[in-house]
């Protein structure tokens, strides 16, 4: 069996030694003779599983302590939701730049719940920039200001932290974290899908303030209580254990290839690679974000002529190149590059961009 290369935007490709050792693991876990998705989630095993997985997990962000660690099912889209009714009083205002797709996804989940104010956008421009810090209209008293980090389907990425004084800044981190060194402390809440850089769908990390789990936030079940979860450690109800477990192996694989710090040398490499064949085709393939914003995780781009998406799939696939079809909102194509991607996948889908480009010039 022969693997291909997988540019896949999420669920996305893992590593493949994660994938081998859950495949040996899968029937026996450590010589318990039973598979660890098979046991109680209060189990020895299991907790230490999770222990261990939250401590990789705390080690390779550089969480600090104040911050609690949750692992939830739910995906990012409820975090978008709880947000709201966790951390802003009934009525209150909430800011939202909006520098995508997602951003706007965020607004639609926290609009039942909170006043949510869009203090900046590049709409107008097609979601080709970031909004300047210096145009954001901030609301006063907002509960807090909620960005997405890197917007996976548009391809534009904050390349540096904003400064939004004393409001928490909250941040989908879903298709960037651990993709290189973050400052957490400047964050009020992290959230992330696992799915992209962390592992496989079904488990979502949300990194709160500890502080800020003392605000009211708005009538809810204690499901949707984060102080709740976090008092549970994240086992209020059964939590998606082999997702988590796989995360584990995930978080341990990346401490083991060298950290967020390597993580970032490899994005730079590897975006770089692809950004300077599509700069360098003579408009054959475009990519319309400011460089300066351009996400190292989501490559978009189009061909000249969209008559040739068709055989620029079709091709791709054959050489073992998958899951390069744009996202249905934008069309053209999408790499996307995350940490389980290797440099030798993405200098095989350069070669065949340079390729394609002269047998289709
Ligand atoms: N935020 C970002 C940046 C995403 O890329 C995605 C999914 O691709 C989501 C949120 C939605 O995540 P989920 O499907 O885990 O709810």
């Amino acid at each position: 069996m022969s693997r291909v290369h997988n540019f896949a935007a999420g669920p996305a490709a893992l590593p493949e030694s994660v994938l081998r050792q859950a495949q040996e693991e899968m029937l026996d876990w450590h010589g318990v003779g039973a598979s660890i998705v098979e046991l109680s989630h209060r189990g020895p095993e299991f907790i230490q599983v999770a222990t261990e997985a939250e401590a990789d997990l705390r080690r390779l962000l550089s969480i600090p302590d104040n911050y609690a660690v949750l692992f939830l099912g739910g995906g990012a889209t409820t975090v978008q939701a709880l947000l709201p009714l966790n951390f802003a009083a009934p009525g209150q205002a909430a800011d939202y730049v909006l520098s995508g797709h997602w951003g706007k996804t965020a607004i639609k989940q926290a609009r039942p719940y909170v006043a949510a104010h869009v203090a900046a956008t590049s709409e107008a421009d097609g979601f080709r920039t970031i909004p300047a810090r210096e145009g954001w209209q901030l609301s006063k008293d907002a509960a807090y200001v909620h960005i997405t980090a890197n917007e996976t389907i548009h391809g534009v990425e904050f390349r540096d932290t904003p400064d939004v004084g004393d409001v928490p800044l909250f941040a989908d981190f879903s298709s960037s974290i651990a993709s290189e060194p973050i400052d957490v402390s400047r964050y009020g809440v992290i959230y992330a899908g696992a799915q992209k850089n962390l592992g496989p769908v079904g488990v979502t990390v949300v990194i709160i303030r500890r502080d800020l789990l003392e605000r009211a936030g708005q009538p809810r079940a204690d499901i949707l209580d984060y102080r709740s979860h976090v008092k549970g450690e994240s086992m209020l109800n059964t939590p998606p254990s082999w997702n988590w477990y796989l995360l584990g192996l995930t978080v341990k694989w990346m401490l083991a290839e060298g950290g967020v710090d390597e993580f970032a040398r490899r994005s730079a490499r590897k975006s770089g690679l692809l950004y300077d064949v599509i700069d360098n085709s003579g408009g054959f393939y475009r990519n319309e974000v400011d460089k300066a914003v351009r996400s190292r995780m989501n490559v978009p781009f189009f061909l000249h002529d969209d008559a040739l998406d068709k055989p620029f799939l079709k091709e791709a696939a054959e050489v073992g190149l998958i899951s390069l079809k744009g996202h249905r909102a934008l069309g053209g194509m999408r790499a996307s590059i995350y940490n389980a991607m290797p440099e030798a996948g993405v200098q095989a889908l350069a070669d065949f961009m340079r390729d394609f480009q002269r047998r289709h010039g």
